[in-house]
Order: C-alpha cells, then structure tokens, then sequence
C-alpha cells in the first residue's frame, strides 16, 4: 500500500497537475476543471474530455493576486483557485465549470470568465428545490447545454450510448469507494483515515477507469493487512465538502486517539448513493440521481430530508462516539450549517468537537492537544 499511497498524495499535491497534462499528451483530448463539490464527469467524460476535480493550491502557492481580486474574508480555496490561474498553473485546463455552492464560488466563476476569455468558463445551475416537479427536467436542461458547448469546445458529438457508458465507469469507481469507506468503517485500525482520503481525493486529477484499477489495488492490500485495534474513540468527521484540509490535519485527529469512521472528505467523489440508472435517457437519470440519489450536504438543499438528520443518522449508522466539525476559515456555508447541526448533536447527546482549518496551516500543536483532549475526556469519562 505504501507506494500508492505514496503516489497519491504526490498527485494531490502536484499544483502543474502533471497527471493532467500527461494525459492530454498521450490523448490529444482537452481537460476540464471543475471546482467543488460536484459536477456531472459523465458528460465531461462522455465527450472524450478528462474531468479533474480542482482542490485549491493547499500550502504550496503564495496569494500575490487574488487578494487585489477577493475581499479578506473569503475562504481559502477561492482564492487559491484564482491564484493558481493568475500564476498560469491551469494553462492545462480547456475549461473551468462552476455550480451554485455560496456566493464566494460563484463570484469565482465570474472572476476567473472576466480573466481568462480563452478559456470556456460556465456556471452550471443546480436546482435549489429538488422537490418541485420541474428540477428534474431543468437541471436535465442544463445537462444538456453543458453538453452541446463541450462540443462546441471540440469534444465528441453527443452520443447516449457513450454518455451511459460513462455513466457505468463511474458507477464502478463510486460503488468501490463506498465499499472501502464502509470497509474502513468496520476496521478502522487497518485503514487509516489519512490513506482513505489520498486514495479517493487521487482520483481528482486521473481518468476513473485508472482510478477505479488504484481502488481494486488498495481494497486487496487493506485486506491482506493485520493490526491490533487501540484504544480510540470512532468519530465522524464533517464539514470539509468543499475546501480540504491538509492531509496532516487528517493524521493528527487519528494520532490523537481518534479513528475516523466516516468523513465528508472530497464528497463530489462519494456524491451517490448509489448507482445512477443506465436506463432510458441519460441526461434525465443523472438528473434524477441528483435529486434523488445524492448525499446531503451544506451545498446542496433538500428540504425533504434535514442535513442535521443526515449527519446524526451517519453517527449511528457508524456506530461513533462523537463527531468533529471540521469547518474551513470563513466558510459561511459550514458555518450557517454548525448551528444547525450543534443543536441536533446536542438534543441527540452526541459529543462534537469543532476545529476551524485553512489550507495553509503549519504549526499542528493546539490541533493535536485540542483533539486528544476530546478524545480522553470520551475515553477516560
Ligand atoms: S469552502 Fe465554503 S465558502 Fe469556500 S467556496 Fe467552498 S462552500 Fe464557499
């Protein structure tokens, strides 16, 4: 395992996206950026593009333009996205696709349309109320623009056939995320947390069928793996859907005395359910499974089901202890989010601890104390 654990975190630290520009040597085809949590790679994929899933620039590039194009309190990576196309990191990127997240990313969106006009830059309208009879057709519509202006761009012509197909590639890569992720779940002493999160977030910057060939890889290694279980209290990490916290974060919370047993980590990768239907019209299935397949999340409203019963139904259905909050600096949508999610913990007795994150972080003492003093007053109570 440790050579491709290795592997990825050198892919998700790579801010020249090497794994990208590779493959459009070897294919000729164009790559699409798209910034978090979710977008439809099917169609990207469908129309021979690779879709590579942007993450920030973490610690690595220092803001010298986008703070003269971003207010202060806006979220790291915002800003770091921009810098990255201020400082030419994202010449390999054809297009950049945005979805309605919060307001910071959507003024990205509009940022980065005004600084790059030779790049195809679009804004893809999620539903807001995936209870009215129309979202399914709306977001479907939107689909489908999507669709004919990657083929405007110089991808494939619209092909069902290929868009199904992609739409099983996926479904594979999903399927098997969701089987370490449950796996993890039952041994967390075998599957570190940190391992976990490189593996899926690796799967960002490649094409899913060699993703999916790294998962089959690492599922057979953590099943070869023995360890003794220590004593840890099993907690549910949250709140990080869409900027991600160094790797080390991640680490320190397992080293100080936690096992994560589930995470909301590069959720855009774990977004369904379950499998998206190769029946029927493509467009209106990826649609559908938005609506009706998706996990809750701080970025996406479903009145029908309360995230704060979503997050309390993974505790239990985890069997944790707790729950850490997880929340990135100025991150107005995990904040709004806390206090929801506080209240229902609390009527539910479950312990939580919250941390605030940036990508840039470098000095981990007060974390690790913070998490090790929550995990021995849970211990040791
Ligand atoms: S981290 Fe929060 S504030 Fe920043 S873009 Fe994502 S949802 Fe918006």
């Amino acid at each position: 395992m440790n050579d491709l654990y290795v592997t990825c975190e050198d892919i998700i630290s790579d801010i020249d996206f090497k794994t990208v520009r590779d493959w459009k040597d070897r294919t000729g085809g164009k790559a699409v950026g798209y910034f978090p949590v979710y977008a439809p790679a099917e169609i990207i994929h469908a129309a021979g593009m690779l879709p590579v899933g942007l993450a920030g620039a973490g610690d690595r590039l220092d803001i010298q333009h986008a703070d003269a194009r971003f207010g202060s309190f806006i979220c790291s990576i915002v800003k770091t996205t921009l810098e990255l196309g201020m400082t030419d990191h994202l010449a390999a990127f054809d297009a950049l696709l945005f979805t309605s997240i919060c307001d910071s990313a959507r003024n990205l969106c509009y940022v980065m349309q005004r600084n790059f006009p030779e790049k195809y830059v679009d804004f893809l309208h999620l539903p807001h109320n995936p209870s009215s009879p129309a979202a399914a057709e709306f977001l479907a519509s939107e689909y489908r623009r999507l669709s004919a202006r990657l083929e405007e761009l110089g991808g494939e012509p619209y092909d069902e056939v290929a868009v199904l197909h992609a739409i099983e590639s996926f479904n594979e890569n999903r399927a098997l995320t969701r089987s370490l992720c449950d796996w993890r779940a039952e041994r967390p002493h075998l599957m570190k947390a940190s391992e976990l999160y490189a593996l899926v977030r690796a799967g960002n910057y490649l094409p899913v069928e060699q993703h999916t060939e790294m998962l089959v890889a690492a599922g057979a290694e953590f099943e070869g793996r023995a360890a003794k279980a220590r004593d840890s209290i099993r907690v549910v990490v949250e709140g990080a859907f869409c900027e991600q916290p160094p790797i080390d974060v991640v680490r320190i919370i397992e080293q100080a005395g936690c096992y994560v047993v589930d995470d909301d980590l590069t959720i855009g990768r774990r977004w369904f359910t379950e499998d998206i239907s190769t029946d029927g019209d493509p467009m209106m299935a990826l649609a559908q499974a938005y609506l009706d397949k998706s996990v809750y999340s701080s970025v996406r409203h479903d009145f029908r089901k309360p995230r704060s019963q979503g997050l309390v139904e993974k505790v239990r259905n985890r069997k944790a202890d707790a729950v850490i909050m997880l929340v990135a600096k100025f991150c107005e949508p995990a904040y709004f989010d806390y206090v929801l999610f506080k209240q229902e913990l609390e009527k539910e007795g479950i312990p939580h601890l919250l941390i605030e994150f940036e990508e840039k972080l470098f000095t981990f003492e007060n974390l690790r104390m913070e998490v090790e003093t929550f995990a021995e007053s849970l211990l040791f109570a």
